[in-house]
């Protein structure tokens, strides 16, 4: 790469990429003193619910899976200062023009080789994630073949959806005049909300089966608990989950009247039905209290403010050369942006996770008041063991990453909710 200046713009994005990769170091590092401090006893609460043997597992794993994420930081931060001021996209930029397309299809092309380039730059990292740590701790139930065969259909996906997508937003940007913009964030949210609504229907069945739940008494036990809640679904699933982890889950797809109820097949086998119940109320609480729809609604929004922010960058020199992109073009906009936005964006992390923390209390205190409190517990208590999730978590570490609370503290809750459920009648 020959003759780049360093700019104030380039120091700036270096500084903020540095910051966010060395504040994740950091609280990693308070994860991993935090949770080897606590590796000996099990907490008080859990005495006598978990053994000391699965407090280690958990510990363990937790430690494990620390050195990898590290190490997925810096490399992510590396790559960056590669693709952008190492000159990454103006070779890619070279490589895309001598196919010698049109100029939206030459985009096209761009795009579609960065992120091509960008799964296949992540392959090794995940290849030992999945076979390393998590057939260590005995999660990973995924063969060879599966892992190639998901990998070959995620990338023909990427094309078949990617490619559509990313031509009519440059088209957009090409020809739609200065309120581009405007109508490239519209159409994107039309798309976001055309998979959400295919995704359960088009995609998933892919990957995995779907059988509708048995005849028996869990399916009795849901039934009237959505009747009782209110609550209309189109379908009530198992999924093969067990074929890739041991991890259990249950959760929603689709919107409106599309929405499946779905379990996967290792979460059925964990739990009893009374616990499951209590798992789905919860699920249901999210839906109660709109907790979907205000998700969907902020990320529209912020959307939104990303294309207007990017509508504006486009038309400043700087924000090109000052991160080694000699030839401004819309893709290398659209990829430059995708690039620098995580350090802009880093310190919204704990404010999100404090708001979906938020939630998760209010959909307990949802399945407290529509099912069985005490059930809920004891099926978080029995997911945390089955999934080696930490019990002992750092305070900070968690207040910025936990989507859901600790264990410790949410049960907690749900047990305040019980008494004040009990003083209330
Ligand atoms: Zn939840």
């Amino acid at each position: 790469m020959t003759g780049f200046t360093m700019t104030s713009w380039t120091w700036t994005v270096l500084g903020l990429a540095s910051l966010a990769t060395a504040i994740g170091l950091f609280l990693a590092e308070r994860q991993k003193m935090h949770v080897l401090a606590h590796r000996d006893a099990v907490p008080d609460r859990f005495a006598d619910k978990i053994s000391l043997s699965a407090h280690h597992k958990a510990a363990d794993y937790t430690l494990a899976k620390l050195a990898p994420g590290n190490f997925g930081q810096v490399y992510a931060l590396l790559l960056m200062v590669a693709w952008t001021v190492g000159g990454g996209l103006t070779l890619l930029d070279d490589v895309s023009a001598s196919f010698g397309l049109s100029e939206i299809w030459t985009g096209v092309a761009f795009l579609m080789l960065f992120f091509l380039i960008g799964h296949l730059l992540e392959l090794p990292l995940d290849i030992y994630t999945t076979f390393s740590i998590e057939a260590k701790f005995g999660f990973n139930k995924m063969t060879t073949s599966l892992y190639i065969s998901d990998m070959f259909k995620q990338m023909i996906l990427m094309l078949l959806i990617g490619a559509p997508l990313a031509w009519v937003i440059l088209s957009l940007m090409q020809g739609a005049g200065v309120w581009w913009w405007l109508y490239a964030w519209a159409f994107w949210t039309a798309f976001m909300l055309l998979m959400i609504w295919a995704y359960p229907t088009f995609i998933a069945p892919l990957f995995n089966k779907f059988k509708a739940l048995e005849e028996g008494e869990m399916k009795s036990r849901i039934e009237a608990l959505l009747q009782r809640c209110n609550f209309e679904s189109n379908g009530l699933f198992v999924m093969d989950g067990s074929r890739r982890s041991s991890h259990g889950n249950a959760y929603f797809t689709g919107l409106g009247n599309a929405k499946r109820i779905v379990f996967f097949d290792t979460l059925l086998k964990q739990l009893e039905p009374i616990e499951t119940e209590a798992v789905l109320a919860h699920e249901l609480g999210h839906f109660h209290h709109g907790h979907v729809k205000k998700r969907l609604f902020v990320m529209i929004a912020m959307s939104l403010a990303g294309f207007a922010i990017l509508g504006w960058l486009t038309q400043q020199g700087w924000f090109y050369n000052g991160l080694g992109v000699y030839h401004p073009s819309n893709h290398a906009a659209l990829v430059l942006f995708m690039l620098i936005l995580p350090a802009f964006t880093f310190a919204l992390d704990p404010v999100m996770s404090y708001f979906s923390r938020k939630n998760e209390f209010e959909a307990d205190a949802y399945a407290v008041s529509n099912s069985s409190g005490e059930s809920l517990a004891s099926a978080l208590v029995k997911m945390y063991e089955d999934n080696a999730s930490t019990l002992t978590p750092d305070p900070i570490y968690s207040a910025w990453h936990d989507s859901h609370p600790p264990a410790p503290i949410r049960i907690a809750h749900i047990e305040k909710q019980i008494e004040r459920q009990l003083a209330d009648k």
